[in-house]
């Protein structure tokens, strides 16, 4: 297993709904070697000692105990993470990290904690936010509670657990609402960890949703902007810069990848922040989005945004 193109520790952060199985998903991921190698981090709220014998399939386990990642345990996790980036330097291998969050943990706070931090910018890259939903309970939870709408719109890829002890009447409406709040997150089915196909729910009408305060009136909606292979790399920065600071509450999401005469530039941001562009391996992952940005948030529009895209950029 290898880091990321450019140097840096991909770290893996899976989230979830408490009971969403992201302990069951992980440990089948690592009894099947998907994850070789992987420096495994277990966060735990309550101080109780996590079951090490279920995660034999990692070269490495810490456990992060006692208090949740995104929030009282937020300094302890950046430090173990400055741990592990110094580990690296004084040449240990240390490629690739899975944080296992609690299930009360929104996973932005620590992603913003990650790209905010210079030594750990430098060296860790978040490379994906998997969250897994209950298939039994999913519905319920996106619905009561905010915290598990939050988790899934940040979701690079969903996995929706315990599949087989779904009802289909349950399980379509709930695909449809996921799809709703994470118009572009790829999602999978899988049931102990195994993969399974999931339902088609084309057509099935989502959960209406409750609105969270005046800023959750609006929709969540997914805005797909074209970038021209010609733009300037300084100015689209700087554009996206400006967008987040000022609407940052409305970007929920900004992922994009882009044709420079670098290779092809991968651009993610959540909430606030930007987080350095990561070049693509050709073939790699992020094919079929080249050169356009998507914008995942509330309260824009394409057109509006497109227009002042084009007037900063200078795009024709
Ligand atoms: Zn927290």
């Amino acid at each position: 297993m290898t880091g990321a193109p450019d140097g840096r520790i991909r770290l893996t952060v899976l989230g979830g709904f408490l009971g969403a199985g992201k302990s069951t998903w992980l440990r089948h991921q690592l009894h099947e070697g998907a994850l070789q190698g992987a420096h495994v981090i277990v966060n735990e709220i309550a101080d109780t000692p996590v079951d090490q014998v279920m995660l034999r399939g990692s070269s490495a386990l810490s456990l992060l105990a006692g208090g949740c990642a995104c929030c009282a345990a937020l300094g302890r996790l950046v430090a173990l993470l400055r741990e592990l980036a110094d580990r690296r330097v004084s040449g240990l291998r240390v490629e690739r990290i899975v944080l296992e969050t609690s299930g009360l943990a929104d996973p932005a706070p620590i992603v913003a904690a990650i790209r905010d931090d210079p030594v750990l910018a430098h060296h860790i890259l978040v490379s994906d936010v998997i969250v897994t939903v209950d298939a039994l309970h999913g519905l319920e939870q996106l619905a009561s509670e905010p915290l598990g709408r939050a988790q899934v719109q940040l979701a690079d890829r969903l996995v929706i657990t315990k599949i087989d002890a779904a009802d289909m009447a349950q399980l379509c409406p709930m695909l449809a609402t996921l799809r709703t709040l994470n118009p572009t997150a790829a999602m999978s089915g899988a049931v102990h960890g195994s993969p399974v196909a999931l339902p088609d729910f084309a057509g099935v009408a989502p959960l209406a949703l409750p609105t969270e305060g005046a800023a959750a009136v609006q929709p969540v909606a997914a805005v797909k902007l074209a970038v021209g292979g010609d733009i300037d790399w300084t100015a689209l920065t700087l554009w996206l810069s400006a967008l987040l600071h000022a609407r940052g509450d409305a970007v929920l999401r900004v992922k994009g990848v882009i044709r420079t005469p670098a290779g092809r530039l991968l651009l993610q941001g959540v909430r606030h922040t930007v987080q350095s562009p990561e070049i693509l391996l050709e073939n790699g992952d992020g094919a079929g989005e080249d050169d356009a940005l998507v914008l995942i948030g509330r309260g824009f529009s394409q057109r509006t945004l497109q227009r002042s895209l084009r007037a900063f950029a200078g795009q024709a």
